[in-house]
């Protein structure tokens, strides 16, 4: 017998139907003989339409702790449904909310951190046989109990946290396609799914704007040495493995290939936005002030970009992405130490996507970057941006060239297959 943490995402319990399927499922797992710990989203769209209605209710950002007392019931709602639907096919369920659950956090509204998870009740509940559920994405903060969220997907995290707290044995991420595959099936079709990953390219992949998985749950996964398994709540396929040591990749089977592809998906993300420092005086400490006042307001950037100095000026421009959030708060920021840092000007494009290719093996392969800006050349895409890791190359180009770049890659590095890949649900929201 083990302990299997299951975390259902917002489209697989998007209606009544869905929740009953859910619920079977979870019954199905427990009468194998495991116990079950369940982490769920809030129904289908419901955090989107939460964040649309307080929007119409105020023209400056609404107070964070009060959002997060909002957005935090969407979990709420489907957390109970799930327990009802649990009871009504005969099983025991009992559900806890964030809280509940022991998941203390720091106090940073709408991007807390897990600071403690202490899920003694949770514990309880399944030794007297109960699945227990928990709302995903919420938890408390230490400091001043105010509840609190921890990012947009941060359901997955929850799960995770709670898989390492209970020791479980695997962590399963139920969603509305087969697996991680490699590029976006909304976009890319032909896609392939991806059987087993390890947790470091996974989290490129993730940090690359691939949504399958919360970035910071590959994070906490990889550290605690959690296996995830990426599946369909949908069908019984089996899904996609996320190894989190080296030493678990030997989960090879038979005839397949021992090297390791050079290529293991290219992942695309429209969520951010690009902010040029233009006119920045070009002499030691200019660039630590700015990112220490990026820093000051909680923005995670990315892709940073020094352009070479103009000589007759001795000013340069700085660019870096970040996420289109948090651009209102680094343009504040950034503004109001606009004559300390002795900039001249601040531009600011969301127009741009963000196009990552990610592959361990690339260390080892020669002419990847070749093929790589030779696909979009041939696919007529503008190049802003270069940022590379060991196991990376990522561009940022004009929003409206993404998806053609993306498939243009994909087929580059011959990753297509013949067969569709299913989308069960969703809207990919
Ligand atoms: N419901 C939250 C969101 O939509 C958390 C999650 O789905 O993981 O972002
Ligand atoms: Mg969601």
């Amino acid at each position: 017998m083990s302990l299997i943490v299951q975390k259902f995402g917002g489209s697989s319990v998007s209606d009544a139907e869905g929740i009953k399927r859910v619920a079977r499922r979870i019954i199905d797992t427990k009468s194998a003989g495991h116990d079950v710990v369940v982490v769920v989203s809030a129904m289908g769209d419901t955090t989107d339409e939460l964040l649309d209605l307080a929007g119409q209710l105020t023209t400056k950002k609404a107070p964070a702790r009060e959002m997060d007392m909002l957005l935090s019931a969407g979990e709420r709602i489907s957390m109970a449904l799930l327990a009802m639907a649990i009871d009504g096919l005969g099983a025991k369920a009992a559900s806890f909310t964030g809280s509940q659950a022991g998941m203390m956090t720091d106090a940073i509204h709408g991007k807390a951190r897990v600071i403690e998870v202490s899920p003694k009740r949770v514990r309880r509940a399944i030794d007297r046989g109960f699945v227990a559920i928990v709302a995903g994405f919420q938890g408390m903060s230490k400091e001043s109990r105010d509840i609190t969220t921890m990012g947009r997907g941060g359901s997955d995290t929850t799960a995770v946290a709670m898989a390492a707290a209970l020791g479980a044995d695997v962590c399963e991420i139920y969603t509305d396609v087969d697996g991680i595959y490699t590029a976006d099936p909304r976009v890319v079709p032909t896609a392939r799914k991806i059987d087993t990953i390890s947790s470091e390219e996974m989290l490129e992949m993730a940090a690359s704007g691939a949504k399958i998985l919360h970035l910071r749950c590959v994070e906490y996964a990889r550290r605690f040495g959690v296996p995830l398994h990426v599946r369909s709540s949908f069908s019984t396929n089996e899904g996609t493995w996320v190894l989190p040591s080296p030493d678990d990749q030997i989960k090879i089977q038979e005839g397949e290939p021992l090297e390791q592809p050079i290529i293991s998906g290219v992942a695309h993300d429209r969520s951010e936005a690009k902010v040029t420092v233009v006119g920045v005086p070009d002499i030691p400490g200019k660039a630590a002030h700015i990112f220490r006042v990026i820093a000051g307001a909680h923005a995670n950037i990315d892709m940073i970009v020094q352009n070479v100095s103009r000589s007759d000026t001795g000013r340069t421009d700085i660019s870096f992405t970040l996420p289109m959030v948090d651009g209102e708060a680094v343009k504040e920021a950034l503004r109001s130490s606009q004559e300390e840092i002795g900039f001249q000007e601040i531009s600011y494009n969301e127009n741009v996507g963000k196009l990552s290719l990610i592959g361990a093996g690339m260390r080892s392969n020669p002419g990847v970057s070749f093929t790589f800006f030779e696909a979009l050349h041939q696919a007529g895409v503008n190049v802003n941006m270069i940022s590379t890791s060991e196991i990376r190359i990522s561009i940022v180009t004009d929003a409206d060239k993404l998806d053609d770049a993306v498939r243009a890659i994909h087929a580059a590095f011959d990753l297509d297959t013949d067969d569709e890949a299913t989308v069960y649900g969703g809207t990919g929201r």
